[in-house]
């Protein structure tokens, strides 16, 4: 146990490691991930962005980050399939939330959150963040892609490169198309995993394959298997810095109903666990969970779903920095 996972108790003096006490101990942090002091020396910080002024359904996510810590209590460190432990591989810590100016405007809100993400990139630190409506992305993309476009791997029943709607041109439909325009990720080694669910109009399909995105609708996933899946998702992003973006409505509402947007005929939570697991060896810069929304959650299903996607990631991100850290 190295120094940055002591947690040393104001009233005994005693020190421990939350991770190793009982997972119904403590205050409910990221994983049980520590509390951190400071971004020295630290790979991963677990963020929330409890933010859901942008969406255009049933609100709520601004839960999502407090309900998604309490659900990742049940996470425990060594991954079955990988047997290795990412709290080993990497320096992991929960660093809170994004404090926001406003909650009532919502580029403000954006900046506070782009702000924020920016100063752990500057720091070397890699973010996993739980939203939040899937707004939170853009301003993501803006602090991670600042030096250069990424590769995106979008898991989600909506393609969410729609355009302006009732007067906002970054509502939570709209986060990728603003993110191409502004250069953010490269839409050629873009994929969108999961898509389905009757629309108005084709607006945001029509964007997203004319742009060049490879959108993988659900009928596409059922047809294709879920290798072939993963076999197209490596092969469109490449080698290149990838982020990924996990809206839990990518997930069937028979797995995960706690969210604004649902749409049935959705990825398992067996088969999304697949998909991250066949995406290793990738050079991931970033991700998140997005679009839990507590308040029409049952029995915390949801939030257990995202934050066991979360740990999902984490293991990715770890192998990630292992493999940048040994040059490999
Ligand atoms: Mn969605
Ligand atoms: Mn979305």
């Amino acid at each position: 146990m190295s120094d940055h996972y002591d947690r040393t108790s104001p009233v005994t003096g005693e020190s421990g490691d939350p991770m190793s006490e009982p997972r119904f101990l403590e205050i409910a942090t990221f994983m049980r991930a520590p509390l951190a002091k400071s971004l020295e020396g630290l790979d991963v910080a677990l963020v929330g962005v409890p933010y859901d002024g942008a969406v255009t359904n049933r609100p709520g996510t601004r839960h999502g980050p407090r309900e998604i810590r309490n659900q990742s209590t049940n996470v425990r460190r060594i991954h079955p399939l990988t047997r290795t432990d990412p709290f080993e591989l990497c320096r992991v810590a929960d660093v809170g939330d994004v404090i926001f100016e406003t909650l009532y405007d919502i580029e403000t809100a954006h900046q506070n959150i782009e702000d924020f993400i920016a100063r752990l990139v500057e720091a070397q630190v890699v973010p996993l963040t739980a939203g939040g409506d899937h707004s939170i992305s853009y301003p993501i993309l803006r602090a991670v892609a600042r030096e250069r476009p990424v590769a995106l791997i979008q898991i989600d029943a909506h393609t969410d490169t729609w355009d302006t709607w009732k007067g906002s041109r970054v509502h939570h439909g709209a986060p990728f198309r603003r993110a191409v325009e502004d250069g953010l990720i490269d839409p050629r080694r873009t994929i969108q995993i999961g898509v389905r669910g009757p629309q108005n109009i084709t607006d945001g399909w029509d964007y997203s394959e004319q742009t060049g995105m490879r959108v993988l609708f659900m009928h596409d996933v059922a047809a294709m298997g879920i290798e072939a899946v993963i076999a197209e998702a490596r092969q469109v992003v490449g080698d290149g810095p990838v982020y990924l973006t996990f809206d839990i409505d990518g997930i069937d509402p028979a797995f995960a109903p706690g969210t604004g947007t649902p749409e049935i005929g959705g990825l398992s939570t067996l088969e999304a666990q697949r998909i991250l697991w066949g995406l290793d060896g990738l050079d991931f810069v970033g991700a998140d969970v997005v679009e839990v929304s507590p308040p029409f959650d049952s029995a915390g299903i949801t939030a257990l779903a995202g934050a066991s996607i979360m740990y999902e990631l984490l293991n990715l991100l770890a192998e990630a920095i292992r493999s940048r850290r040994n040059g490999t």
